[in-house]
């Protein structure tokens, strides 16, 4: 529940929307969701490539002015677009420079390429930690704290601690990671993602959650929810 399509710069270019659901399904994976950095723009054309064969959740990975990375999951293309739209114009006006970054391609359904994003999207916003948990519960989403065992762009690294004042019942912890510090976490969903960038490092099958219904809303609506060690 954490890839990167080629609109990220440092997402591979063979990160089209068909790739990543032909990789996902050869992985046995049910759901996945798009992340890219600071945009959703390729989400939509991920859900039509999906079809009905794989549940395909829109969200985007904002970084917070603090530089930590949370990702945000929405019941609908709509509001993943909602908060797009405030994260955009809360993102420096520094273009990508292709050469250096990577490219920024947006894609249709069919792998086409139908445009490039201009600003350069791996960077910090003007928006703090509490404003993005902030945003995203507005439009009706959830956000959770990335990779919070990674030594850069984790709420870990960077603040020193998941603030009190703030909602997380979901936090996203490395498959290395998980182990040592899942107990250090009672009461909060662990959720453990590939974070893939590119086409091999889709992770095959190994958590899961249990859903009564396989839909965005539940899988938000779950998420939402303190059930401890719900998630296997
Ligand atoms: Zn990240
Ligand atoms: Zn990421």
């Amino acid at each position: 529940m954490h890839i990167h399509s080629a609109l990220s710069p440092c997402g591979d270019n063979d990160m089209t929307p068909n790739n990543i659901v032909n990789m996902a399904l050869l992985k046995g994976l049910d759901i996945i969701a798009v992340t890219d950095h600071n945009s959703c723009g390729n989400a939509g054309a991920v859900i039509r490539a999906a079809e009905d064969r794989l549940l395909v959740i829109p969200g985007l990975e904002v970084e917070s002015s603090e530089e930590v990375h949370i990702v945000c999951y929405f019941p609908t293309l709509e509001a993943a677009e909602c908060m797009e739209k405030e994260v955009k114009g809360a993102l420096s006006a520094v273009k990508n420079r292709p050469e250096i970054f990577g490219d920024q391609l947006y894609m249709d359904e069919n792998d086409e390429i139908i445009g490039t994003e201009e600003k350069l999207l791996v960077s910090a916003t003007a928006l703090s930690v509490y404003d993005i948990f902030g945003l995203a519960q507005k439009f009706g989403g959830i956000a959770v704290p990335a990779h919070i065992d990674r030594t850069s762009y984790s709420i870990i690294s960077n603040l020193g601690f998941i603030p009190p004042d703030i909602s997380a019942p979901a936090l996203e912890i490395t498959d290395s990671g998980r182990e040592k510090l899942m107990p250090d976490y009672p009461g909060r969903i662990i959720l453990t993602n590939s974070d893939a960038h590119y086409l091999e490092n889709i992770a095959e099958r190994k958590y899961y959650l249990d859903l009564p219904r396989k839909n965005a809303q539940t899988v938000v609506d779950f998420l939402c929810i303190n059930n401890q060690n719900i998630f296997l």
